[in-house]
């Protein structure tokens, strides 16, 4: 058997072209422009890609975007500061502070002073607990594509035996809520798990969030079962970049399982990259639609899930 390749990049293609759709209808029927600040400290090279990525797609979608970097050794009380100024600016729909922050910073801090309806990562405790309840909120952006990747896959998720290997407030602790609303029975693996590869092979879905290359073999998995890789994994190889963070050397990206093997035995799995990484900046954009029409006492479109 080989298993289906869930092709990510193809899936958040699509779902961006809606969310285009949707910001052409606002702007025509509502004058209204969704604008997302990111705001970036320092210049981790990987969290530059990633904010020029999201930059890209912001702009594809007719959204508008404001950028605001700022140097490594910025204080906390400037980033207070500006998150303020832009929680107070109507343009502004969505704030998003690309992590992790140096050490002089407070991430929890920063997070929390973001206005909840402009926290368009989902990482605020208002969200997080809004989340928790079954409420409405914004909700984090991976996990949100993990969970519409495996419905391309799967019709349904109830009853589903699901198992979510990681506990980050980021990804595995918001799946765990994703994935309870779906009706699936849930069960979350992490470093201290015991047996972890028995644990793995109950899963009809299984979910890796852990950033430990090829870590889940192919003998983890069941037959048939659905697979998202989570995980983004630099690794010494000819891949297509050449200039790693620190080091010189050619790298590429692997996730957290070993592709070859679990193709084999999965029913259906996301490749890396190519997978969830592209659905992460989809969801963002989701989120910021969504947001800018909370804010304006506009119906959020039905798109997404
Ligand atoms: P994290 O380091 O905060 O959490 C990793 C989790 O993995 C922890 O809960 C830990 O308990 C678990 N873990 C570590 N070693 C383990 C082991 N040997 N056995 C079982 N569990 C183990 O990381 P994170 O922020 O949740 O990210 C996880 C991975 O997902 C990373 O590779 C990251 O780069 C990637 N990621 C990708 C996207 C995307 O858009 N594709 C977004 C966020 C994170």
């Amino acid at each position: 058997m080989s298993a289906r390749i869930i092709d990510g990049k193809a899936i958040a293609a699509e779902l961006r072209a809606k969310i285009a759709g949707e910001v052409a209808r606002l702007q025509a029927a509502h004058q209204l422009v969704p604008g997302i600040a990111v705001v970036q400290v320092g210049d981790n090279p990987a969290s530059s890609v990633y904010v020029r990525n999201k930059a890209k797609a912001v702009a594809e979608a007719g959204m508008r975007a404001f950028d605001h970097t700022f140097p490594e050794n910025v204080s906390e009380a400037e980033l207070l500061t500006l998150i303020g100024k832009l929680n107070g600016d109507a343009q502004v729909n969505g704030i998003l502070v690309q992590l992790p922050l140096p050490p002089q910073i407070d991430a929890q801090k920063v997070i929390a002073s973001i206005e909840p309806d402009k926290d368009v990562d989902g990482f605020h405790p208002l969200n997080t607990g809004r989340h928790a309840s079954g409420l409405p909120g914004l909700v984090p952006c991976t996990p949100l594509g993990c969970v519409m990747l495996a419905k391309t896959v799967l019709p349904s998720l109830s009853g589903l035996e699901a198992v979510v290997i990681g506990r980050s407030n980021i990804v595995g602790k918001p799946l765990v809520q994703l994935l309870l609303a779906e009706d699936a029975t849930v069960t979350v693996a992490h470093s201290k798990t015991r047996d972890l590869p028995s644990v793995c092979r109950r899963a009809d879905l299984l979910i890796t969030a852990i950033g430990r290359p090829e870590m889940v073999r192919g003998d983890w998995i069941k037959p048939g079962a659905t697979v998202i890789d989570v995980g983004i994994n630099r690794v010494p190889g000819e891949g297509r970049e050449s200039r790693p963070a620190g080091g010189a050397g050619k790298y590429k990206i692997v996730g957290d399982v070993a592709f070859a093997e679990a193709e084999k035995i999965a029913g259906a799995l996301t490749p890396v990259p190519g997978g969830v990484g592209p659905m992460t900046i989809a969801c963002l954009l989701l989120n910021t639609l969504r947001a800018a029409c909370a804010q304006n006492g506009l119906e959020a479109p039905q798109i997404g899930g």
